[in-house]
């Protein structure tokens, strides 16, 4: 059973039965009911404090102190104050208190009895109060408390724009429904459970976190299982703080925590919003550049345009989308980029004194040579995670850099004496050419772009432009 629930019970359960106990100073323990002063009818047959002289004592609460008082007409006054009072700030009926009040002698203490508003603000703040609350009960489970029954109705019509954007104008909901079984009802619990208004939504929204695990499969990554849970890698490793490099091992186990809302709204709406409109980019070729390589000729700059929508959204998610009309406030205005068209053209020699470092971390996983369908396999494909660091197996000269076809994208680079490497189905470059590089500098990030089945570097040695085994050059 969930766990406020339990609470509940268990104070209705106490409050059913309950009476406030007041001890004789040191010497018998004697049971008193004064629950018909403090709650009326309802609770708690008649009774009045036929063991405490009207003398000044200490007044105790469940045990702990609270104040000394002047005696019991004084405490059956302020309880019924303060019960008043919290009624009316409330706005919730407040039926009386769930803590067992008791007393101890004054002893020789010469301090003073409280005047009655102090009395009234402690009893207050320190003893637990019981009132009728307006439980939200999802799926049959209650799971949070408002004061009065219109409050818990305005948290419900509240999510039903709540996931809307908040800048939209002229929003009108056409249709709502929760997908849970969300019902209003009555039940008695403490004052210090009830909730504001905006806490509720929060709750309702925010949701519960939920403990979740995953098991490392062969082939993932970082990357690939943070971006299959809706994660970043840096959320990831806050989550897996023992975590030290980037290697999975499959088999190993990650702990995910993820949220959860409540309670799914499925909002039809329609709404008005202004939204830019991104500028196109036109390319034009420019010889003065290298292949590769590109500038900004004329900055594009953004179009502004008034759009209704209707969108059907299940929380944020969104369902489904439709233009009811649309108007142009601005118009985009385009960018122009200049592409290079140079050429740089590979040097030629006797291919180096064949001593290359390893462009990626990993095993081989097709050898140089292999029959591939037609043709031959013209290098070595190095097993990787879409992400890895791919490094200059040399210093030199980026030839170019981007995509080639079935190469996807790609990074060639020229290291003199006619030894060339190449790096393929990059999942992105971080060189361009005409840069020069130094050996293992990253030039990009292992992927799966181009003709390829799964994340891995394609990598080739050419000597004079002619294919030859990388391991020759590798060390
Ligand atoms: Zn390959």
């Amino acid at each position: 059973m969930n766990r406020k629930l339990r609470v509940l019970k268990l104070w209705l359960l106490k409050l059913r039965f309950m009476l406030l106990r007041f001890w004789t100073p040191g010497i018998r323990r004697k049971t008193l009911r004064i629950g018909a002063v403090i709650l009326g009818v309802c609770i708690i047959g008649g009774s009045s404090f036929s063991f405490i002289q009207n003398r000044p004592a200490f007044l105790l609460a469940d045990g702990q102190q609270l104040a000394l008082v002047a005696g019991k007409s004084q405490v059956n006054k302020a309880l019924e104050m303060a019960r008043e009072e919290l009624t009316a700030e409330l706005g919730a009926v407040i039926l009386g208190t769930s803590s067992e009040l008791s007393w101890r002698s004054k002893g020789k203490s010469t301090v003073q009895p409280l005047k009655d508003e102090e009395l009234v603000s402690i009893l207050k703040e320190r003893l637990a109060w019981v009132t009728n609350t307006w439980a939200i009960q999802i799926d049959e489970e209650p799971v949070l408390s408002l004061a009065s029954e219109g409050e818990a109705q305005e948290v419900l019509e509240s999510l039903q724009t709540f996931y809307f954007p908040q800048d939209s104008t002229q929003l009108k909901i056409e249709k709502s429904e929760f997908q849970e079984e969300v019902k209003i009802v009555l039940v008695q619990g403490l004052t210090q459970q009830l909730k504001t208004k905006n806490e509720a939504i929060e709750i309702l929204t925010k949701g519960r976190e939920k403990k979740a695990e995953h098991l490392v499969k062969k082939g993932e990554s970082l990357w690939t299982i943070a971006r299959d849970h809706d994660l970043t890698v840096a959320e990831l490793r806050e989550m897996n703080s023992s975590l030290k490099g980037t290697y999975l091992q499959p088999g190993d186990l990650l702990s995910l925590k993820k949220i959860e809302p409540l309670v799914t709204v499925v909002s039809t709406a329609t709404f008005t919003v202004e939204e830019k409109v991104p500028y196109k980019i036109v390319y034009e070729s420019d010889a003065s550049l290298w292949h590769g390589q590109e500038r900004v000729k004329e900055a594009g700059t953004n179009g502004v345009r008034k759009v209704t929508y209707r969108i059907t959204l299940a929380n944020d998610l969104e369902l489904g989308r439709q233009i009811v009309a649309k108007k142009t406030l601005r118009e985009s205005k385009p960018q122009v980029v200049r592409q290079g068209a140079k050429m740089i053209v590979a040097s030629r020699g006797g291919g180096g004194n064949g001593a290359l470092s390893w462009p990626a971390r990993g095993k081989i996983t097709c050898a140089y040579g292999t029959k591939r369908g037609k043709g031959i396999h013209t290098g070595i494909d190095i097993d990787g995670n879409r992400g890895d660091p791919v490094f200059a197996a040399g210093k030199g000269t980026v030839i170019s850099a981007g995509w080639k076809g079935s190469y996807g994208n790609c990074v060639d680079i020229d290291h003199g004496q006619g030894l060339s490497t190449r790096y393929a189905h990059l999942n992105e470059i971080d060189v361009s050419a005409g840069q020069n590089v130094s050996a293992q500098s990253v030039v990009g990030k292992v992927g799966s772009t181009g003709h390829s089945t799964g994340s891995h570097l394609h990598f080739e040695v050419r000597v004079n432009g002619q294919y030859t085994n990388p391991l020759r050059y590798l060390d």
